[in-house]
């Protein structure tokens, strides 16, 4: 999650990103965070702090990951997300997303996300959200769940350029199933929306954007997930096919998926895991649709883990600030738990 010195070498970020992205090394990466014998370990604990001092001396040259949460409503009510619990709408002031775009490309940051927790196409401003991210010289990715991908709208993205990585999220194979858990979406509509786009961006030369196509594990799809990463594995234009594991979004989601034990399910940390200093804290911003922000998306439901408000402060200051330091020693000094929200955190995020 650090990405300070290895973003600096190209090929280095290649390595980070080939690891981040094997689901093998990542779930290797994940047991071994989790594992007592190993976390109680005097050289386990200091090569994370050597990685934390590392960070902390980098802190002044850092360019964070930026996320913006251009809007945070959403057209769909997907089983394992707060949306199908509680209504959640917002959208960015234009003026603001032009001041944090200026900010970025001052900051000498290349790309930023265009999502958090909402579905970016349901803004009828997205394509000129996009237009001012390029006519600043920075590129950009997003998470979507295809449904109001057009072709008038892909192409226009595809025209401008810049468009590094998408990330579709796609929780299903056959109808029943997709439309079970992601309501009140069309299976059919969407799937045909991926095709035509995945067809256009091959026209293009395939290049970009890297596509993703993700899917959550659930009680509902659990008997089609082979299917469903064989069908998208063997689609031309899909780069990659990422099944994951669901979160409670730190407690805020009410309904358990009662099919599934919890471990390996959730992002469980146990009691008995030292919770390492997150290096969230030190990598990246998310900009929530009201200007407030975090660092990290696993508060993205509650919203109660806020370092500062982009409408009052450039991002840079809030990245350097005194609330920011203050989250990051309590990390350091091993008082994480005290904190209401990363103490209840399931993330154990491995410094890579
Ligand atoms: S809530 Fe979790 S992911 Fe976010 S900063 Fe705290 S420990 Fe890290």
């Amino acid at each position: 999650m650090d990405t300070t010195p290895v973003d600096r070498h190209p090929a280095l970020r290649r390595v980070r990103r080939w690891l981040l992205e094997s689901p093998r090394v990542v779930h290797a990466a994940r047991t071994l965070y989790r594992w007592p014998p190993l976390t109680r370990t005097r050289a386990f604990r200091g090569f994370i702090r050597h990685r934390v001092a590392a960070a902390d001396r980098a802190l002044q040259t850092v360019i964070p990951r930026v996320a913006i949460e251009t809007v945070l409503t959403c057209n769909a009510r997907c089983v394992m997300c707060v949306h199908s619990e509680r209504r959640m709408v917002g959208i960015m002031d234009m003026d603001l997303f032009r001041r944090l775009v200026e900010q970025l490309a001052a900051w000498g940051c290349q790309d930023v996300c265009l999502s958090i927790y909402g579905e970016p196409m349901v803004d009828k401003r997205w394509l000129e959200r996009v237009a001012i991210v390029r006519a600043a010289g920075l590129r950009y990715s997003f998470f979507s769940n295809a449904s109001m991908l057009t072709e008038a709208t892909a192409s226009a993205m595809l025209e401008q350029g810049g468009w590094t990585e998408v990330n579709f999220s796609v929780n299903g194979l056959s109808k029943d199933v997709y439309e079970a858990v992601m309501p009140p979406l069309s299976r059919d509509r969407v799937y045909a929306n991926l095709e035509r786009f995945l067809a256009l961006k091959q026209a293009r030369g395939g290049a970009d954007p890297r596509v993703t196509i993700s899917c959550v594990a659930l009680r509902e799809n659990l008997h089609e997930l082979r299917e469903f990463q064989a069908h998208w594995s063997a689609m031309p234009g899909v780069d990659r096919v990422a099944i994951g594991g669901r979160t409670d979004w730190n407690g805020e989601l009410m309904r358990a998926d009662a099919g599934q034990p919890v471990r390996n399910r959730l992002r469980v940390v146990s009691e008995d895991t030292w919770h390492t200093p997150c290096p969230s804290l030190w990598s990246s911003l998310y900009v929530y649709h009201d200007g407030r922000v975090s660092p990290c998306c696993e508060d993205a439901a509650a919203r109660r883990l806020i370092i500062g408000d982009a409408t009052a402060a450039p991002l840079r200051e809030i990245f350097l600030g005194p609330e920011l330091a203050r989250l990051r020693r309590a990390h350091r000094e091993d008082r994480r738990s005290e904190h209401g929200v990363c103490g209840s955190c399931h993330a154990n995020w491995p410094w890579v």
